[in-house]
């Protein structure tokens, strides 16, 4: 699949009169894509279903159409391939492939705990990527929970500290969409 897009979905198909937290004007203007071309942050949070990972992947695709190198990969792929990478001796070439793209998209940070070895590699994707390359990040934890997803306070401020240096945050609060799309189809009668 294209940059490893999980689905094809794009800012047309996203209904914004569903997700009134999410200012389509902001959004169109992210799609402008100034903070990959800035080697920015862009950070998508709220609960599940509110449209994080629809949103990141329309990004993506847009990036894509501009010509910019894009990877996707959620948070529990990226830890289980750099523990892979680490224990078979190839973290420097597995490194690479996260480290050169325009545009990194870490999508469902929060869902998981990561160890030390994880934790350890994230940073050194965060600091190599700072002012280097984009990142999306799509999580449904605020910030304020990120010592618990990193298993220790002072490694999740030195990454805070690097991802938001250049970014900006979009909160988004709302409703599930695929509750919404049960609650038609009559499932909660
Ligand atoms: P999250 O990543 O926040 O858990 P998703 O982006 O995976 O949520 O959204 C869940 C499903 O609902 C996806 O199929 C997505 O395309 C769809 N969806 C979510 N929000 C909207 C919306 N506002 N308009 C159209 N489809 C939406
Ligand atoms: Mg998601």
């Amino acid at each position: 699949r294209m940059a490893h897009l999980p689905f094809r979905k794009t800012l047309d198909q996203f209904d914004f009169a569903f997700q009134p937290s999410v200012d389509e004007r902001r959004i169109r203007d992210l799609a402008t894509l100034r903070f990959v071309e800035h080697q920015e942050n862009l950070v998508f949070l709220g609960p599940s279903g509110v449209g994080k990972t629809h949103l990141a992947v329309a990004l993506g695709l847009e990036a894509i159409k501009q010509r910019y190198t894009v990877y996707f990969i959620t948070a529990h792929d990226l830890v289980q391939t750099l523990q892979m990478a680490h224990m078979t001796n190839t973290i420097k070439q597995k490194m690479k492939m996260f480290i050169k793209p325009d545009l990194l998209i870490i999508d469902e940070i929060g869902y998981r705990k990561m160890d030390e070895t994880a934790a350890h590699f994230f940073f050194q994707i965060v600091s190599e990527r700072y002012e280097r390359g984009a990142i999306l990040l799509t999580s449904n934890k605020t910030f304020g929970a990120w010592g618990d997803i990193f298993g220790d306070n002072v490694l999740a401020t030195a990454i805070l500290d690097r991802l938001l240096h250049h970014s900006s945050t979009v909160n988004i609060k709302g409703e599930s969409y695929r509750i919404k799309e049960k609650k038609k189809a009559g499932f909660f009668r």
